[in-house]
């Protein structure tokens, strides 16, 4: 049974007025470039050097110079001396070439001074009427323009060019572009350092068998996901018997924010509010929404907490109103993990005034489809659901034809 848990519930706005006032100062950290893929960038990133810092041949052909090919056809083949051949990575000088000479040139080396083309391998044959080695020569049948084929200095970027700007969670090619310009240490942001405290007698660990009057965790995994998909680090992750003692001590992890789940209510073994308010401050017990009404707010002994409803969906969705906010804004990310679409309703939908609903919804052509049978237990709504809208405490109810929007479960926000 769900209790009031307080005699006056807090709105979900002054819920989120709480989290935004704990998110701390954003701390900052430096990473290697290969561990900084999905981290948001703490400053803008200049570049130092031109990349490339030489001009480079993109294919693989003969390093020419462009005026010696003026008068080349088919009819007219231009037979040149191959006087060497350059690589990518040559150490030292790229050389030069020779007047009257070629040279055999592959992908990403760079240019030898006097040379400003480069014919590709395909384009060229094997003369026939020379004497001697033949593939000591070239045959060219076309003229070619001076540039073609060549990379110039700073094709990438200039010097000085912004690469990246901050606040940007860092794509995998991102790292890869900071990889090229030479950074080998990339500022962040710190991620929230996260405890997963999954409560209650009744439960098996996950990946056990249900058996008996028990039931396997569904929050824990669940929980662990949302934490990492929103940037946060996992540093602990317990599993409790509903027993005060035990929850004291998960509740003083060492970490930024202890997620606690289940027995936040008013039952008999529903300990951690108690135990938060007497160790710490329970600032907010009990919001106004649906589902999610026993949910805590507070702090102890230098931690934020969060006590999460057991019930499944009721988790979930506390989880992405005040955790997952909290986590998110401290990673520098946005407050929303999911993308919004604005869709139609296909049907009315009624909620009570005073209480905000998070209602799990379908999309059928292109049409918002309330899912009828979906209480708090059933997290199945959720696997059946497209994403969910959220139904202020202001409205009671939207007609048909209006449009809501969905946050859209399988498509994420890049930041
Ligand atoms: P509670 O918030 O502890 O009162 O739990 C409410 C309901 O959610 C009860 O039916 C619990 O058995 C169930 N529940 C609590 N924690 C979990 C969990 N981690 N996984 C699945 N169900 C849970
Ligand atoms: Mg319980």
């Amino acid at each position: 049974m769900t209790m009031a848990v307080t005699n006056r519930r807090s709105s979900v706005r002054e819920a989120w007025e709480w989290v935004d006032r704990q998110v701390p100062h954003r701390r900052q950290e430096e990473v290697d470039v290969r561990q900084a893929a999905g981290r948001v960038l703490a400053s803008a990133l200049i570049a130092t050097d031109d990349m490339p810092a030489f001009p480079r041949a993109m294919m693989d052909g003969y390093a020419v110079r462009s005026s010696n090919l003026a008068a080349a056809s088919g009819t007219n083949p231009v037979i040149l001396p191959v006087s060497g051949q350059i690589f990518p990575g040559v150490q030292g000088d790229a050389g030069s070439l020779r007047p009257g000479t070629v040279l055999r040139i592959m992908t990403g080396a760079p240019m030898p001074s006097g040379a400003d083309a480069v014919v590709p391998v395909e384009h060229t044959g094997t003369p026939t009427q020379v004497a001697g080695p033949r593939h000591d020569f070239v045959e060219f049948t076309r003229p070619i323009e001076p540039g073609k084929n060549v990379g110039p200095i700073g094709e990438d970027f200039r010097q000085g060019d912004e690469l990246l700007k901050s606040n940007r969670r860092l794509r995998p090619q991102d790292v890869g572009l900071l990889s090229s310009a030479g950074v080998a240490r990339v500022p962040v942001y710190a991620r929230c350092c996260v405890a997963i405290v999954v409560t209650g007698d009744e439960l098996l660990p996950a990946g056990s068998q249900p058996h008996g009057h028990q039931i396997c965790d569904s929050n824990g995994p669940m929980l662990e996901a949302l934490v990492q998909r929103d940037g946060g680090q996992i540093v602990q992750y317990l599993q409790v018997p509903d027993d005060p003692e035990a929850i004291l001590k998960a509740l003083q992890s060492p970490a930024d924010l202890v997620i606690v789940s289940g027995g936040t209510s008013a039952g008999r073994e529903d300990f951690a509010p108690d135990l938060v308010r007497q160790h710490g401050r329970l600032d907010i017990h009990g919001v106004a929404m649906r589902p999610g009404n026993p949910v805590g707010l507070g702090t102890l002994e230098g931690r934020i907490i969060t006590l999460l409803p057991g019930n499944p969906v009721a988790c979930l969705c506390t989880y992405e109103f005040f955790a997952g906010r909290l986590i998110r804004r401290t990673s520098g990310l946005g407050d929303w993990a999911y993308q919004v679409r604005i869709l139609p309703l296909a049907e009315p939908m009624e909620t009570p005034l005073g209480r905000t609903d998070y209602i799990r919804v379908r999309v059928l052509g292109k049409q918002v489809h309330p899912i009828a049978r979906s209480g708090a237990s059933r997290l199945s709504s959720t696997t059946l659901a497209d994403g969910f809208v959220i139904v202020p405490e202001t409205v009671a109810s939207i007609p048909a034809g209006d449009h809501v929007h969905v946050y859209c479960y399988d498509r994420l926000q890049s930041g």
